[in-house]
């Protein structure tokens, strides 16, 4: 295939199938699924996933690989030439008929975070994500409370779902090769804090770690602009002398739901 591969839409395409068949047994695709891929390049992993599942959509933002990805010829696979950070969630959903789907995805590294906010915040049918990412990325998704890795990205995923490095790709996998190492990453969506508003714990969140080497005191009262003897009374059970980084998840609920 001749290609002008494009460094702006973060283009590193796979080809060694047993690496590609890996991914798609990763993110546990079967015949009675749906998938959504992003970014389908050249259609390397494309291919395995129509194979597996029921039905494949996959948007890609390159129209010079229509061609290309056209002349597959999969019969169960969709391709839309279209920006899917862009794209209205809705819209994106619609083509799986209110059914639930699989989120499949090699991604450029620049649209990793706001493409996974995107899922995890406004999707509805969405159960699972599995995507390559930059492995220092995977590695702040599934860090622990008290390290260095540990912070609003970890928090907001655990929030979502359920998340686990399922291998590390080196880069010598890719063409052209880049600089750094990737991981995919498996997150099974999870339902557990539907009670609670997402935007307002994220914006919590932020504030909390808003600067990792002060108290979540400092930095509650500064972010929420609450009076600091104020915030101690109100909050008396807590050792707001800690950081955020100290925190499990289901800590920095507990504190929410006393402030809120
Ligand atoms: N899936 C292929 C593979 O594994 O070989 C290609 C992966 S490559 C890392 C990322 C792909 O995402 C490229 O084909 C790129 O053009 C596409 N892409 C980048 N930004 C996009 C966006 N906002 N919406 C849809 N596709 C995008």
């Amino acid at each position: 295939m001749e290609h002008n591969f494009k460094k702006k839409f973060g283009q590193n395409f796979l080809s060694d199938s047993n690496l590609l068949q890996a991914i798609v047994k990763d993110a546990d695709i079967c015949k009675a699924d749906n998938v959504l891929e992003i970014g389908p390049g050249a259609g390397a992993l494309t291919k395995y996933l129509s194979e597996n599942a029921k039905k494949v959509v996959a948007y890609e933002i390159d129209n010079e690989l229509e061609t290309t990805l056209n002349n597959l010829k999969l019969e169960n696979t969709k391709f839309i030439f279209t920006d899917a950070l862009k794209e209205d969630i809705n819209k994106i959903e619609s083509n799986f008929n209110g059914e639930k789907y699989k989120l499949v995805a090699n991604l450029p590294y620049y649209i990793t975070t706001p493409l996974l906010f995107k899922f995890l915040e406004e999707a509805k049918y969405v159960t699972s994500l599995t995507i390559m990412v930059q492995k220092e990325v995977a590695e702040r998704i599934v860090a622990k409370a008290g390290t260095k890795d540990y912070g609003v990205l970890t928090v907001m995923v655990s929030f979502f779902g359920d998340a686990k490095i399922t291998r590390i790709v080196g880069r010598q996998m890719f063409y052209p090769q880049p600089n750094v190492d990737s991981a995919v990453v498996n997150i099974t969506m999870n339902k557990k804090y539907q009670e609670i508003d997402r935007a307002k714990f994220y914006n919590f969140v932020k504030v909390c770690f808003s600067m990792r080497r002060k108290t979540l005191l400092n930095n509650l009262s500064s972010g929420l602009k609450l009076n600091k003897e104020e915030l101690t009374k109100k909050l008396s059970n807590f050792d707001l002398t800690k950081r955020a980084e100290s925190l499990n998840l289901q800590e920095l609920i507990e504190l929410y739901k006393h402030i809120f």
